[in-house]
């Protein structure tokens, strides 16, 4: 029977959600769930966690009790299952009397298949009888972590819950869900409700669509002003540690005209309610925020988050950055380290009250953020390598894979910089350091005599703030430190003295600025009338189509219902609702329809690919004769990962013939160069090469 049912699910999905296939771990917790055993989800965000029990609710007989303990999500959540044309509803605290008394008897009467309530509600009876007048099909839990006093948001209401569970005569099936779940957190859930390994789908925590990078030495607010401009139009979040800092950041963004908003716990609730919907409606493009934002938000279509400062555990990171890309296409996010952040954040586990214990834990994990911010290896495997993940290959995404700043011998600068230090006895920090190299003519410089020093004014023509930043920079890479005293001054580091010597070089990548991106104008288009759509629904326009579908109608350019209903993300409901309109929008752009389609259908309505057999596609593109450069358009990834792919199938299979695209001439003259050089780094035989010659090409000649 379930098989039948199963068929049914990925009906639902192919046309009321209007996707292709499911996704890694989708189709085995439905099936579970379908077959009325109890299951634990771990997915990452963005992974499709609220498929797994919308389409069993769509199926089963009866009412779907999601619990959540997120109230300010509920809304949202169920305005997005209704676009679907599903029957979802919720009850709680936001809502009136006469509100609740109607929708419970919407419940009563068995017109509700979705119904979210936070687990308080559980302990009303009213609440319980309207429920138990229908079948119960299934209780999904969702962050479902809160269950565990081991998880990072531990809530005694849920324990309750789940004592009422086991409490009820015919308990229905469980489905627990969770993004953030370390091994002791799942054993916790699972013992819990017993359930045993087979029935855990722990699918990882990778995100194949974010970009993870560590910016260093740089000046931060004009780095993210530089950036927030490069991305106009497209919405990010830029994270602070403090509210001072939040508010600096604001105000600098504002003055260049950026539109943003401001969050931070300091403001009042109306201020932050109206900045939180400028946010997730599109009407402003950047949020300024502390930690404070974002737990309840569910924006799908933010594209790059900035945290201005380190934050102070691995977790905390991957989950504030996380909150980029949840619909699937590819997004950013930038942690800006300086080891003042470290500072910060030694400072808020000293003010903390917590044990001895706690604090020492704290600091363990602060210097596991700190050792991510100076890896030099993929910044994707760290963090999964962190979470307890083994089996993990580089991401070829990341800053760290791709270095694509150049790097610059600044050796002689660091030179300068650290025997400044050394004239001035160790005995002054960054803002001192930086004005007597300068050359400023500071009264406390004239007090001190600093400026009769060999090293005074040497870097005159830098401004003091430049110089800071690079101070940053040594700071951050070890050559220099900062003494733990109430006033911190700079010392030399061994790794310092060693440049003094000239036996170490430093080089800086310096970050290129990121480029403006090449303006999609199909893609503009369809976003200005979804913003349209979605104002006369009162509904924040990712709920309308994700960018992601966007995106695939502006590759392909349906021009007709049957092509319109081809693109993932389209269902009925929403063909229904939308079509025509975009329709329209896309017919103006008829001429730039490429004729020769064989190249558009494969993708279309394409599943998503688990990492480990993504290089599986493109080989498959590719032997339909797609250079790298139209697969990685086609796949949103990048050419270099296009390239890792067809090696690895190359070494798999090995009849690619990947030499064979590259020139003889060229192959020739690459060959030289890595007989010279060798061929560990690519980078070196770059170099020499001509422009020319492309790192695609220098790896399809050597094979690596
Ligand atoms: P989570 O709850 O795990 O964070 P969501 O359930 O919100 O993730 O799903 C993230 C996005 O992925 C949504 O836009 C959703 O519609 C989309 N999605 C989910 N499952 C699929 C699928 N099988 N194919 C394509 N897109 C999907």
């Amino acid at each position: 029977m379930a098989s039948v049912m199963l068929k049914r699910a990925e009906e639902v999905l192919n046309e009321q959600y209007g996707y292709a296939s499911f996704r890694d771990g989708q189709k085995q917790v439905i099936d579970q769930v379908l077959r009325g055993m109890d299951t634990l989800a771990v997915m990452p965000t963005g992974g499709g966690k609220s498929l797994c029990y919308q389409i069993p609710a769509v199926l089963l007989e009866g009412i779907t009790l999601v619990i959540s303990p997120l109230i300010s999500l509920m809304k949202d959540q169920v305005d997005a299952v209704n676009e679907l044309g599903v029957a979802a509803t919720f009850i709680n605290s936001s809502l009136t009397r006469a509100e609740e008394n109607e929708r419970l008897q919407q419940v009563a009467s068995g017109e509700v298949k979705l119904l979210y309530v936070a687990p308080e509600r559980l302990r009303e009876p009213r609440f319980v009888q309207a429920v138990f007048s229908q079948p119960l099909s299934l209780i999904a839990i969702d962050e479902a972590h809160c269950m565990s006093q081991w998880g990072h948001d531990f809530r005694p209401s849920y324990l309750t819950m789940a004592d009422w569970i086991h409490s009820l005569e015919q308990k229905p099936p469980v489905l627990a869900l969770t993004a953030t779940a370390t091994p002791e957190v799942a054993a916790d859930i699972s013992e819990r409700f017993q359930i045993e390994k087979p029935q855990q789908m722990i699918t990882g925590f990778a995100r194949n669509n974010l970009a993870f990078r560590v910016v260093k030495g740089v000046r931060k607010k004009e780095y993210v002003a530089r950036y927030v401009q490069a991305r106009s139009g497209l919405p990010g979040i830029v994270y602070a540690s403090t509210r001072k800092e939040t508010e600096a950041v604001f105000h600098h963004l504002k003055e260049k005209g950026i539109s943003v908003e401001l969050y931070h716990g300091g403001l009042s609730e109306e201020e932050r309610r109206d900045s939180q919907e400028a946010f997730i409606y599109d009407r402003c493009d950047v949020m300024v925020a502390t930690n404070a934002f974002g737990m309840g938000i569910n924006k799908a279509n933010v594209r790059y988050v900035i945290h201005a400062n380190m934050p102070g555990t691995v977790e905390a990171y991957y989950q504030e950055a996380g909150r980029a890309g949840r619909d699937g296409e590819m997004s950013e996010c930038v942690l800006l380290f300086s080891a003042q952040d470290v500072r910060t954040q030694r400072f808020f586990i000293e003010q903390s009250e917590g044990t001895e214990q706690r604090q020492s834990h704290d600091y363990e994990k602060l210097q596991q953020i700190n050792a991510y911010c100076h890896t030099d290896r993929c910044l994707e495997e760290f963090v999964l390598h962190y979470f307890g993940e083994q089996q993990t290959e580089e991401c070829g995404r990341c800053g760290n894979c791709l270095r694509e700043g150049e790097r610059v011998d600044r050796t002689k600068d660091a030179q300068m910089v650290l025997s400044c230090i050394v004239r001035m006895r160790e005995h002054f920090g960054k803002t001192m350091v930086a004005q007597v190299l300068t050359g400023s003519k500071n009264q406390k410089i004239q007090q001190f005599q600093l400026d009769k020093l060999p090293t005074y004014g040497l870097m005159k023509e830098r401004s003091a703030k430049d110089v800071q930043a690079f101070i940053d920079f040594l700071l951050a890479e070890l050559y220099t430190g900062l003494t733990n005293t109430s006033y911190p001054t700079l010392e030399l580091l061994p790794r310092g003295a060693a440049v003094l010597k000239g036996e170490e070089k430093v080089l800086q990548y310096v970050e290129a600025v990121p480029e403006q991106e090449e303006q999609d104008d199909i893609f503009e288009a369809l976003r200005a009338r979804r913003k349209d759509l979605a104002g006369e629904q009162g509904l924040p326009p990712y709920m309308v189509f994700s960018d992601k579908t966007l995106r695939e109608m502006s590759r392909i350019i349906p021009l007709n219902k049957e092509e319109f209903a081809m693109i993932s993300g389209v269902g009925a409901k929403k063909q229904e609702t939308y079509g025509e309109a975009l329709l329209d929008v896309l017919r103006s752009f008829a001429d730039r329809k490429s004729m020769d389609l064989s190249v558009e259908q494969p993708l279309q309505k394409q599943s998503h690919t688990a990492k480990r057999g993504s290089h599986l596609e493109t080989i498959s593109f590719f032997k339909e004769g797609m250079s790298v450069e139209k697969i990685a358009h086609a796949r949103q990834l990048s050419e270099q990962t296009i390239v890792k792919h067809l090696l690895k199938g190359e070494e798999e299979e090995g009849d690619l013939e990947l030499k064979e695209l590259v020139d003889e001439d060229k192959r020739q003259q690459i060959e030289e160069v890595a007989k010279e050089v060798g061929t560990e780094f690519l980078r070196p035989i770059k170099e020499k090469l001509p422009d020319t010659i492309s790192y695609a090409e220098i790896s399809f000649t050597l094979g690596r």
